[in-house]
């Protein structure tokens, strides 16, 4: 499959706020290591899960490939160009190509806006319709792609006057009114019901199949992720611990972090997992990121040496990564 997206050992590194008594005795201020040193590619076409739990550096490592955060270092090429090197007029057009759904439609949505003037306003920031029938057209067909149908009757209306997974659809129409190629979709059904989810899901699916749609899917549910992913890559405390297709992630996980979250899916056909497996304590703090392996305060299987090194992230199997000193020998 051919690289869409092309991520090379990103950082996102923040300076957390030092506190009074650190400026005073010159301490050095923190420095929360967010994301670090991520890799992975992103076909075209492709559906691609980071998960892991909230506080991984998923949602900041989504962000910076889109460069709505600025990454501290690694590159990221989009169709084989550094988005880093990009100028003013590369970044618009990649801005375009490249969308993000959030996870929560209602605070992503002006209130104050139509429905029409919420999906038109892409098209007039950047000056791509010449008339007033071309917009309406291109707004009407994006609301139908979204499966919001009848979308003349919808044009007025407010986004209080729609329910949760209308104003889902609507967020993914605002995407959908550029004919984006690359979508950072951030936990988009985890504010919904469970009787809408499939629906919204179902439309990405759909999406993807009829116009090649590539898709950072980022959630922390990993049922979900199995759902709709083609491979998914377990994200723990800034790095990815595993990355494989969807069913050999879930099926046969390697890594014990990875083997934890799965060990709460209720799945009749995935493997067996012990007691061991359940996760004890809360992730660490991206500030103090334990020495060694960075699971190994909380890995149920740790050896005396994860306390040390850092086990290298390598190709176990064709296509199945993993970083743990049990499987690396
Ligand atoms: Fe557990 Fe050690 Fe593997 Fe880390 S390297 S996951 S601590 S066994």
């Amino acid at each position: 499959m051919t690289a869409l997206v092309d991520v090379d050992q990103l950082e996102v590194h923040f300076t957390a706020r030092a506190g009074l008594l650190r400026s005073m005795f010159g301490r050095e201020t923190p420095v929360v290591r967010a994301v670090d040193g991520v890799s992975f590619t992103l076909g075209k076409g492709e559906i691609l899960c980071l998960a892991g739990e909230s506080g991984s550096g998923k949602t900041t490592t989504g962000k910076a490939i889109l460069r709505l955060v600025e990454p501290t270092a690694g590159k990221v090429y989009y169709a084989g160009e550094d988005v880093r090197a990009y100028n003013r007029s590369k970044l618009r057009s990649f801005r375009q190509e490249a969308q993000i759904i959030f996870q929560d439609p209602y605070e992503s949505l002006n209130p104050r806006q139509t429905v029409f003037n919420i999906v038109a306003e892409p098209l007039e920031v950047n000056n791509l319709c010449h008339s007033l029938a071309e917009k309406e057209e291109r707004v009407a067909r994006a609301l139908i792609d979204a499966g919001l149908h009848n979308p003349q009757e919808l044009f007025l209306r407010y986004p209080h006057e729609l329910s949760g997974g209308q104003r889902q659809r609507l967020a993914i129409a605002g995407s959908l009114v550029l004919d984006p190629k690359f979508i950072v979709a951030d936990e988009p059904v985890s504010m919904l019901d469970l009787s809408i989810r499939a629906g919204i899901l179902k439309l990405m699916v759909d999406l993807r199949d009829q116009k090649g749609i590539s898709y950072l899917f980022i959630t922390h549910d990993l049922s979900l992720a199995w759902l709709v992913s083609d491979r998914i890559a377990i994200m723990y405390l800034g790095k990815i611990v595993e990355l494989g297709s969807a069913d050999t992630v879930i099926k046969d996980p390697l890594h014990p972090y990875t083997r934890a979250l799965v060990s709460v899916i209720p799945a009749p056909r995935r493997k067996v997992i012990t007691r061991q497996s359940l996760l004890k304590g809360e992730t660490p703090d991206p500030v103090n990121v334990p020495p060694g392996c960075r699971f190994h305060p909380r890995c149920p299987v740790a050896l005396p040496r994860c306390r040390e090194e850092v086990p290298p992230y390598r190709e176990v199997r064709p296509g199945h990564f993993a970083a743990c000193h049990l499987i690396n020998g």
